[in-house]
């Protein structure tokens, strides 16, 4: 919208009131970048995995939440897709990337591999999705700085530095190791700060959040978390991690996870967690037979139905990271195909319309929509590239 046919809006209109879904025609296209997706779980770890790409043909609609129609209809500019395989050696590693090779290959039309923050910006105005490798866990990096920079050179440009507590760092939902980032761990990150590589900081404890925000030189991201004081779980980012997330420059990329989302939901995984021990327990003792665990879990899903958790819920989460870090500090990251639950009107790839026009409708400028969608990650990503080469 141009400053003159503002000037002439009424304040209601300037508020959004009148302007929801779709984008307004004068308002540049977005370029959407979702900080997580698992779309490699479809080959490497369902129950017919590991499979090939003719096996799950993605130009078709899929029974997952990821493929080419459902990607392009939700406007998704560049994906930080999750690279792994099922064979954890350092050979299950390359094959992965492999794997990702031949993917970007075999939809060549629609994806290219980027390797920069100008590389997402030529390929998006090509009319083609980049993906942006990453690793979620730091496993298959072996604790070793040299595979950090082999795969630099083979595309890897992120990597959530414990999955699990690993040897580098505290997972987010464990039992502490080292009482937050080793030493080892300290000289992986200097080295991705050197390699370009940028440390994800999702599914770490929250002393290793604050123990890399000490020593990295890069900003670093959380590719798919959600907000502490809006949802207890150690998943989401507190609000003095928020603060110091500015600081560095970094981002959070808000997760589409309904149990980060939403409390009610989060207490409801809780306890069917517990439900799911108890059978799990009880099965192995004798107790109970298949059928009857089987039973125990339906009854209690009848009886215990899952909270909806809805898309003004996510903006929740955008707006509180917004009033806390900045809006230069906010994206979007949706774990799409690593999550059982969904958001209703965000179930999958081709869904992230809803998010904008919630947003839209709660008065946010295009400016603030394309910092958010992707402009503030292609920052980050463009400051890592620079620390890097220093
Ligand atoms: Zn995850």
């Amino acid at each position: 919208m141009t400053k003159s046919l503002l000037s002439l809006l009424a304040p209601a209109v300037l508020a959004g009131s009148l302007f929801v879904s779709p984008a307004r025609a004068d308002e540049p296209a977005l370029l959407l970048v979702d900080g997580h997706n698992d779309l490699f779980i479809r080959y490497m770890d369902c129950p017919s995995c590991p499979r090939g790409l003719d096996a799950y043909d993605i130009r078709n609609r899929t029974d997952g939440d990821t493929d080419i129609p459902r990607l392009r209809e939700g406007g998704v500019g560049a994906i930080l897709l999750n690279v792994f395989s099922s064979d954890k050696t350092t050979k299950g590693t390359l094959g992965a990337f492999d794997f990702l090779r031949h993917l970007e290959l075999k939809y060549r039309d629609h994806f290219e591999v980027a390797a920069t923050a100008a590389d997402v910006r030529r390929i998006h105005g090509a009319g083609r999705i980049a993906l942006i490798p990453t690793m979620e866990g730091a496993g298959r990096l072996e604790n070793d700085p040299l595979m950090v920079r082999t795969l630099q050179r083979l595309g890897l440009r992120a990597v959530t530095l414990a999955y699990q507590t690993n040897d580098l760092a505290d997972g987010a939902n464990a039992t502490p190791r080292h009482n937050g980032l080793s030493d080892l761990g300290r000289a992986i990150v200097a080295e991705m700060n050197d390699s370009g590589i940028l440390v994800d900081l999702s599914h770490v404890s929250t002393k290793v959040m604050h123990d890399v925000l000490d020593v990295t030189k890069a900003p670093v991201i959380f590719s798919h978390s959600s907000a502490r004081s809006l949802v207890n779980v150690e998943r989401n980012v507190p609000d003095d991690v928020l603060k110091r997330v500015a600081k560095n420059s970094g981002i959070v990329m808000v997760s589409l996870v309904p149990y980060f989302t939403s409390q009610a939901h989060a207490d409801w995984v809780k306890r069917e967690e517990v439900l799911s021990n108890q059978i799990g327990q009880d099965f192995e003792a004798k107790r109970i037979t298949q059928a009857e665990g089987d039973r125990l879990w339906t009854e209690w899903h009848a009886a215990n139905p899952e909270p909806k958790v809805s898309v003004s819920a996510v903006a929740d989460h955008i707006e509180h990271i917004r009033t806390i870090a900045g809006i230069d500090h906010v994206g979007i990251g949706s774990d799409f195909d690593g999550m059982p639950n969904k958001i209703t009107g965000l179930e999958d790839t081709s869904k992230f319309p809803n998010l904008f026009a919630e947003l839209r409708r709660r008065g946010w400028n295009a400016e603030e929509l394309q910092k958010l969608a992707g402009e503030n990650f292609l920052r980050v990503m463009e400051d890592a590239e620079k620390i890097s080469r220093k």
